[in-house]
This record gives structure tokens, sequence and C-alpha cells, in this order.
């Protein structure tokens, strides 16, 4: 299973399809799942080699993303009459890719083959004599949620004798498609970057709330929205997480305000001591200089981060043969262990 895309730095080729083709699997038939959790850059690009490599992979993205008011969205910016945003430009290639592989007649039926909604199931896999039972479902986006994006994205739609706006859909994030694995006994939780709300019927709190989700407490999160405050739900960690749960975090660098902060990371350390990241998280404040430096440098320049090198990994294996309970980190690159 693949889930969201981005490149490798040097090779430009995404990362998952470099890793799992060093691995030796034969991507063509061993991928059985692709989820684009949402619509934004950093989660996207290099999403349609995937699904072009990936042959048997079953494609899945947001119900969200249903409305004939995105498709027509999507076709709208791809002939560049409008101003081009982030993922437009991906999604349509993807489209391309799944017009390529569709064996329906209509072109009207050419779309993901699952559209994920709060509860779906999106993989059964049963267990076979040498292996454990695997499934996937999709824990967001929540109905309430559906029905807001699709009056959104009906109002990204250019019309004549109104300005061009700038094609930014609102918030894809509450539409991004939260997952829950299970492996034989184990589940693991991968938050994407679904954020909290105030209205329980959105978000993590929907997501809590819900009496459908599948039970049970994954002893691995995927920590939601780049470890961002708006994304933290103290119920997500306590009602489905176990104690001291692997948190892997991606730092997210650019933008005004580098995630996640000093703050944010303190709030996940009351669940758990085992936060991995990525990269050194861009936002903490730059090492103190004599006072004379640090005087001139914040006269010429606002704000200050720290410049590190490029993303590292997160590496967590679990052994068939060693008993899936006893997970293996590894850390590559910039990536660490946020003691
Ligand atoms: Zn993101």
């Amino acid at each position: 299973m693949v889930v969201d895309s981005c490149l490798d730095r040097e090779s430009r080729q995404p990362i998952a399809l470099k890793y799992l083709t060093e691995l030796g699997i034969d991507v063509a038939t061993s991928v059985k799942l692709f989820v684009i959790t949402h619509w934004h850059d950093d989660h996207l690009k290099g999403a349609a080699d995937i699904l072009s490599a990936c042959r048997d992979a079953k494609f899945v993205c947001s119900e969200a993303l249903r409305s004939t008011e995105f498709i027509q969205f999507v076709r709208i910016c791809s002939t560049r009459s409008f101003m081009v945003s982030s993922g437009v430009d991906e999604f349509d290639r993807i489209f391309e890719k799944l017009q390529r592989r569709s064996t329906g007649e209509r072109p009207e039926s050419v779309g993901p083959d699952l559209w994920a909604i709060a509860d779906r199931r999106l993989l059964y896999l049963p267990k076979n004599n040498r292996s454990f039972n695997v499934e996937v479902f999709a824990l967001s986006p929540s109905d309430t949620a559906m029905t807001l994006a699709l009056s959104e994205i009906g109002q990204l739609l250019p019309r004549a004798g109104t300005p061009k706006r700038r094609a930014v859909a609102q918030r894809p994030n509450h539409v991004s498609v939260a997952l829950w694995i299970i492996v034989g006994n184990l589940n693991i939780l991968l938050g994407s970057d679904l954020e909290n709300h105030r209205d329980k019927r959105l978000g993590w709190r929907a997501v809590v709330l819900s009496p459908n989700r599948p039970r049970g407490r994954a002893f691995v999160v995927k920590v939601p929205h780049h470890g961002s405050s708006n994304a933290y739900y103290h119920k997500m960690w306590s009602e489905m997480t176990t104690p001291e749960a692997a948190a892997l975090l991606t730092p997210f660098a650019s933008g005004k305000r580098p995630l996640p902060s000093q703050d944010d990371v303190e709030k996940i350390r009351s669940h758990t001591s085992q936060i991995y990241c990525t990269g050194r998280p861009q936002g903490w404040r730059p090492p103190r200089r004599d006072s004379t430096v640090d005087k001139t440098v914040r006269e010429i320049a606002r704000t200050r981060r720290v410049v590190h090198g490029p993303m590292g990994q997160v590496r967590l294996r679990l052994s068939a043969q060693r008993g899936l309970d006893d997970p293996t980190i590894e850390l590559f690159g910039e990536a660490q262990h946020l003691t």
C-alpha cells in the first residue's frame, strides 16, 4: 500500500516507488492500494507515476472530490485559462492515467476505484498460511465534511463577469483521508492532515465519536498535519492509541509558520516519548549567538530559521518471523528521535 507521494530530491522519482523497487518488490502486482489523502502539493508530487507503475493497485481519494464541480475544476485549471493552484496539475495527470486504464465504455465512468469516506473499508486481505489478515479503513472525511466540501468546491468555479480568484480550496485538510490499518491484531493510525474543528461532526472529534469506526488502539501513529496544534486532539491519543505509541512526525518547513513548534511537540509528548521526526523541526529557535551578532541579524531580518539538509527518513518495520509486536525503528539522514 502506498499513501501519498513526494519526490526524491536527486532522482526526482516518487520516493515510495524507489523504496519498494530497491526492496525487490514488483510494484505492478504487489501494491494493492494507493491512497491520496488530500490535494495539497506536499502530498501529491509524483502520484500519477505511482498510479501507472502500480497497475494492480486500487486508487483511492477523498469522497469530497467526487462532485462534478471538482472534476470540472480540474479541467478548467488544466487549460491554463485559470490561475493554477496546488495539486491541480497532478490531479489532471492522475485523471489521464485513470482514463487510460479504464475498461468502461462511458467516459463519465472514469474516476478513482474507491472513494474514501469515514468508516468505509478500503481493503481486506484474509490471512493465508504465511501471513496475517490485513484491513484498511478510512476514518474520514465525515458526512458533514462532504456536504461542506461540495458547496465550497462549487464556489471555486470561475463565473463570467467576476474577477478570477486564486484557486485555493479553503480547507482540503478537513476532507483529508485518515486511515486505520489492521495487520493481524495490531493497529496503525495514519493521521493524514486531518485537523480539528469546533463542530463535532467534523475533523478529529467526528472520528473519535464515530460509533462505526474500527475499535482498538493503534501502536503506531503518523501524527496528523505535521504535528500542528490545530490537528492535536487529546482524545485521539487517549482513546485511539496505546500509551507510548510510536509517533511518526513529518515537519513542514515552508510556509510562514513551520511545523511543528516546540509547544506542539510537548503536547504529543504528554502521550508518548517515542516521537520520531523525518527532519529537524524547523520552527525551533535558532541557537543564540553573540549579542552583537544577534542584534545585527534582528535589524536586517524579520524572521530567522535554522536551515538543514534534505528530508530524512524514519523506517518502522515489523517482522512476521520475530512477531509483529516488536517493531524496529531506524533513522536515516536528518531524521531523529525527539527526546
Ligand atoms: Zn501536509
